[in-house]
């Protein structure tokens, strides 16, 4: 396959439960392996933009809140505490590999204004061409109604990678992919390897929600899955728990569920 390999500008979201222990607390072991292979990627000549959660669970757990935030002001609270906590330790690591950080905050309204718009898509390509690694999420903070609000990084992320005029878009979660049923229920549950048209009967086959520190589930993936294929950008569902596989992808491989775009099948194939 050489989607991977022949694409330049990746768009890579992590989910709420890879980056943070169940404690909420971030996994600094996990998010050190994520920034050394993609520092790596990099370093081969791809731009890389990042879709990170876990602000609100980083939050919580900075504050020894100890539960999950009941009311939107208490998310939006420990959103805003967390997400600095987040772009610290992405600062840090990141640096140790000589990348520089860039933090975007979005909010839903960019999309639908032309000047917002094409405001962030100038500030995203003059980041990546200043060799930056943006890394986005959602303003939790001052997001609060539907005009606002994606509704979870999975659907963000699908919209940055849009807004990025990205080749690729790399989701990576708790789960190896798509299965034919949910692995965690029936151990005989089929990865599937390649999925050409999101209808009926694969979102009958994608189970409820994620975990309870993240909003994301296979539905919100398949949506998000749905946005950017039909915008021409093909995606992948990964296990991020093994950032290494993302080289099995960079030599070549195959790993995880592969969402092949509508507008160019014939390139991807
Ligand atoms: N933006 C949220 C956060 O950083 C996560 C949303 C999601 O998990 O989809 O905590």
């Amino acid at each position: 396959m050489k989607f991977f390999r022949d694409s330049h500008r990746i768009v890579v979201k992590f989910g709420t439960s890879t980056l943070t222990h169940s404690t909420g607390h971030l996994n600094l072991r996990r998010i050190e392996g994520l920034v050394k292979v993609l520092s790596d990627i990099k370093n081969s000549g791809k731009q890389v933009v990042i879709v990170s959660s876990g602000a609100v669970s980083a939050g919580v757990a900075k504050v020894g809140f100890g539960t999950i935030p009941r009311t939107p002001e208490e998310k939006q609270a420990m959103a805003a505490i967390g997400q600095s906590e987040l772009m610290k330790i992405y600062d840090k690591f990141f640096s140790t590999y000589g990348h520089t950080v860039a933090q975007i905050l979005m909010t839903k309204d960019v999309l639908t204004n032309p000047i917002r718009r094409a405001a962030a898509e100038n500030t995203f390509n003059r980041l990546l061409e200043m060799n930056c690694i943006p890394i986005v999420n959602e303003n939790d903070s001052i997001s609060t109604d539907e005009l606002t609000k994606f509704g979870g990084n999975d659907i963000l992320s699908a919209y940055v990678a849009e807004v990025c005029h990205a080749d690729l878009l790399l989701n990576l979660s708790d789960i190896d992919g798509l299965y034919d049923s949910d692995p965690r229920k029936n151990p005989d549950a089929r990865l599937i390897d390649r999925v050409d048209v999101i209808d009926d009967a694969i979102y009958s086959i994608a189970g409820g929600a994620g975990t309870d520190r993240g909003t994301g589930g296979m539905v919100a993936k398949l949506k998000a899955a749905e946005l950017c294929t039909s915008e021409g950008i093909p995606m992948f569902i990964l296990n991020g728990h093994d950032p290494e596989i993302l080289y099995t992808l960079l030599d070549g491989g195959h790993v995880g569920t592969y969402f092949s775009a509508k507008k160019k099948d014939a390139e991807n194939d």
